[in-house]
């Protein structure tokens, strides 16, 4: 096993994971206790309908704090998320 590695994992983090921001609060939370969602942002250029208008789109990481992946379904979209995936 390697050294650094278990320095690292056994004395150097024990007890403190980074802290991450909740988008929706703002209440900081430990990262190992946050619910991570990708979220997907479009950006156009002119109305998406209109032909010709360059789309964007980007996946952002997004932080939640347990109460408020559950107030927003999170939960249930990952679990969606995650059947479509066993499907295909
Ligand atoms: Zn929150």
């Amino acid at each position: 096993m390697c050294f650094i590695n278990k320095l690292i994992k056994g004395v150097l983090l024990r007890g403190r994971e980074p802290l991450v921001t909740c988008d929706s609060c703002g209440r900081k939370i430990p990262r190992n206790k946050a619910v991570v969602y990708e979220k997907v942002i479009a950006i156009s250029t002119d109305d998406a309908r209109t032909p010709g208008a360059v789309k964007f789109f980007e996946k952002k990481k997004v932080y939640y704090c347990v109460s408020c992946a559950k107030h927003r379904g999170i939960f249930e979209k990952k679990k969606e998320a995650a059947i479509k995936a066993k499907r295909f």
